[in-house]
């Protein structure tokens, strides 16, 4: 142990070995939090700590795997399998899964990805006969989530006036209706969506206090990596547990909380203190990750920041390449600028793809970077879209798996009651559902039942229907026996579902049957892999719990080589050589929709903060001047975030200019539009031509000496310009805005300012606007122009 502790510096060591006790680790990106939670780890159990007894909780499952790697190195791996360790949702799904009666669930219960949240969702706003496009499914089901996560039950909502008020303002007065009729619908299907493994949690240690007592005696010592982001759910959990013996140590960075917006809490970690009685706080400085320039333009950044800890973050390593920020013409012109960057840069420095990340804002920008790679024959990898599991042909197969374990999964049941075709229409699953809430029981209880019941459905529709309660029947049968793989198997056969997809002959269909190998092949892996383990039972069950916690940033094989895509957001404690930055143009990141308070624009801030400090030796910041948005060309000005940049680590370049002069540059290669993008069309000669219909492109032409990197320029209207009072974050008015002054503002539209009040950083403006009537905005934040 001493030769690995001898691998942490001083400020480090410390944490790592105070054994007993609250305390917090606060420190700033790239210091080691991570790595002192890993050692830690070890140490406990050298020092005798039995694995079982610690719980360590990450924020992906991917994390948690490369620790229990680390851990095993150090200290064997038959103790490290031992550790609880895993995110919030993959442990705690354990757990409930053990105690699942006591809640009235079924052992087996589903859990709901949000595809299946959303469906439901779906049903239940057209079966309330509710209007879709004012109960939009994405927006119900993030209020219902903000509510579990707050710990609002179906209860607690219609005892509180207040709620029932903001979402008749918000014009979802049904909003209660629609909260109550998913949990029971979800209850009824024997199914938790991903917010209840945290709210039954709760519930769990407090309705029973044994329970509480139990996992308080089981987990001794507790760690949480990334605490700055736990919601209030996580935190009560964390704390119950916690109580008895008090070992808690959590690490996390005030200046990467990121996940306000789903309900993180950044008064978490800034309460701590108050939470625990001597509580020891620890801090680190030294930054390991990153050379000079990256970390120095890292805290030059976050110093914009009010509201944040007084932290130190320098770095022994490297002063590094400047920070070069690119400006291109267009969205196209920026994924070639990543590709051919990232092509010449493998080749000059001997580099592999996966040393290379791209991390955009929002996920829509993925497709331009794209368009690039592929060109450049670079392969790359999407983060975050859809995972394996949520694709069509996998969902259809897991959908039979999950309702072998709980018939009542409606979600699962509709996806293949008639999946592949048997002649069960639209209408008939309708009556069904209507009826399985009228007698409150599963559709596939009603089914089996069909002739005690009162519904009415020919005799022919009634034997196919029984006929699938047969089929299923049989293979919860064979399950009893059978393993993962080998059921799967069986019912990929004799549900005529490899039939149905090998009629397709198209690429897709070829695609989907490779998925399935793909999925059968997992499920074979599945079932070794528990062989190996003395005490597991590899039961279907397991497999499952797997499947709907897995994302696909945890099944990244590391042996595979490519660039990396993925939102700032997935990011988190990840660390690349090379990492581009891209679409930093405002309204993209800030974006639009966070600019209305300087809560939500440091949330941003901090988002950007964590970009940049993922980043070990090289880091890229892009924008266009224009870029496809909502299928338009819009114009767009640089993100003020560029210039919030110390300009001493900067390394502007106009490389528009550059790729002209230079012919050994892509444009004359590699410049080419892919047929199905309308992007600028880059002669032989290097002229650029501009598309038809393109929007007049205003700053600067390919011919001409093009100025060096400027903010925001204001276009045809005036933007009212800032009093410089508080730098360039703000755009302060000085007075120049009066009443009767008719404005443009982003989101809004045309309005006529009625008055302006406050003074200084509070200056207001009371503003008509013709489409949304009356609204007060905070100047400093609105961006308005002038007419
Ligand atoms: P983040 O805030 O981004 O989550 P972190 O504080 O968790 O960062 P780590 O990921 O633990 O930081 O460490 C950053 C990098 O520095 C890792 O590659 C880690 O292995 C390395 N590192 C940390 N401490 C040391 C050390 N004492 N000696 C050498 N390398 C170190
Ligand atoms: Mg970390």
């Amino acid at each position: 142990m001493e030769k690995y502790l001898s691998q942490l510096n001083e400020a480090q060591l410390a944490p790592t070995i105070q054994k007993d006790g609250p305390m917090i680790v606060i420190a700033g990106a790239g210091s080691g939090k991570t790595r002192v939670l890993t050692y830690r780890i070890a140490y406990l159990m050298s020092q005798g700590i039995d694995p079982f007894n610690i719980l360590s909780l990450t924020f992906t499952n991917k994390a948690a795997r490369e620790m229990k790697e680390r851990i095993a190195a150090i200290v064997g791996q038959s103790e490290a399998r031992n550790l609880w360790m895993g995110t919030f949702h993959s442990i705690f799904a354990k757990i409930l899964r053990i105690e699942a009666d006591k809640l009235g669930y079924p052992t087996n219960f589903t859990i709901y990805d949000s595809q299946d949240s959303d469906k439901l969702i779906g049903s239940i706003i057209r079966e309330m006969g509710l209007d879709k496009d004012i109960y939009k499914t994405k927006q119900v089901r993030s209020r219902i989530s903000s509510y579990k996560n707050s710990l609002i039950t179906v209860r607690a909502y219609f005892q509180n006036p207040e709620l029932k008020e903001a979402d008749a303002m918000a014009r979802r007065p049904k909003m209660g209706d629609i909260y109550k009729e998913y949990v029971d619908r979800c209850f009824k299907a024997g199914a938790m969506d991903f917010d209840d493994l945290l709210l039954k949690t709760n519930e769990l240690l407090t309705r029973f206090p044994e329970v509480l007592m139990k996992y308080q005696n089981r987990f001794r010592y507790i760690l949480v990596d990334e605490y700055q982001d736990t919601n209030h759910s996580q935190y009560l959990i964390v704390r119950a547990l916690s109580d008895k013996f008090q070992n808690i140590c959590v690490v996390g960075d005030d200046a990467q909380s990121i996940y306000a917006f789903r309900g993180a809490n950044i008064n978490n970690i800034l309460n701590f203190q108050k939470d625990y009685d001597n509580v020891k706080l620890f801090r680190l400085e030294q930054n390991y990750r990153s050379t000079k320039n990256i970390v120095n333009a890292a805290n030059s950044i976050i110093d914009k920041n009010q509201t944040k800890l007084d932290k130190v973050v320098w770095t022994a390593n490297d002063e590094g390449g400047k920070i070069v920020v690119n400006r291109s013409l267009t969205d196209g012109d920026e994924g070639r600028f990543v590709a051919s960057t990232i092509w010449e840069t493998k080749m000059n420095e001997q580099l592999e793809n996966k040393d290379f990340a791209v991390l955009y804002r929002t996920n829509a920008q993925s497709r331009a970077i794209e368009d690039a790679l592929r060109k450049r024959d670079i392969p790359y990898k999407i983060y975050g879209g859809l995972s394996f599991y949520q694709r069509k042909e996998i969902k259809d197969v897991i959908s039979y798996l999950r309702l072998i374990i709980n018939p009542a999964d409606e979600e699962a049941l509709k996806r293949v009651i008639n999946f592949p075709p048997r002649g069960i229409g639209a209408t008939t699953v309708d009556r069904l559902v209507v009826a399985a809430n009228g007698y409150k029981r599963s559709i596939f209880e009603v089914m089996k039942n069909i002739d005690k019941t009162e519904l009415k459905i020919n005799s022919g529709t009634k034997s196919k229907l029984q006929d699938f309660v047969t089929l299923i029947e049989s293979y919860q049968v064979m399950n009893e026996n059978a393993d993962v793989f080998e059921l799967a198997e069986h019912v990929t056969r004799t549900s005529g579902l490899i039939k149905e997809f090998k009629k397709d002959a198209t690429p897709e269909g070829v695609t989907r049957m490779e998925n399935i190998e793909e999925l059968l092949n997992g499920m074979k892996d599945f079932v070794e892999g528990q062989k190996e383990v003395a005490d597991a039972t590899a039961s279907l069950a397991e497999f499952l719990e797997d499947v709907a916690l897995s994302s696909d940033l945890d099944s990244d094989k590391e042996d595979v080589d490519h660039v990396a895509l993925m939102t700032i957001h997935l990011a988190k404690g990840l660390e690349f050589p090379h990492v581009f930055i891209v679409g930093l143009e405002e309204d993209l990141f800030p974006s639009a929709m966070s600019m209305n308070t300087r809560s939500e624009l440091e949330e941003e801030r901090r988002l950007f903060y964590v970009a940049l400090t993922r980043a070990e030796k090289q880091a890229y910041l892009t924008y266009a001047l224009s870029r496809y948005r909502w299928g338009k060309l819009v114009d767009a000005d640089p993100s003020r975030f560029i210039s919030e940049i110390d300009e001493q680590y900067l390394d502007i370049t106009t490389p528009i200019e550059e790729r002209r002069i230079n012919p050994m540059l892509d444009a004359d290669i590699f410049g080419d539009v892919s047929p199905n993008t309308k992007r600028n069309v880059v002669s032989s000669n290097n002229i650029r031509f501009k598309p038809a219909k393109q929007v007049e492109l205003k700053k600067g032409s390919p011919a001409k000496e093009q100025p060096k990197f400027q903010p925001t320029v204001p276009k045809k209207l005036t933007r009212v310009e800032s009093s410089g009072a508080s730098g360039q974050e703000a755009n302060l008015f000085d007075g120049k805005l009066v009443a009767g002054n008719i404005v443009n503002h982003m989101r809004f539209g045309k309005g006529e300012v009625l008055k302006i009040e406050g003074v200084g950083s509070d200056v207001k403006a009371e503003i008509k606007f013709q489409q949304v009537g009356v609204k007060k905005l905070l100047l400093r934040f609105a961006k308005l122009d002038v007419i």
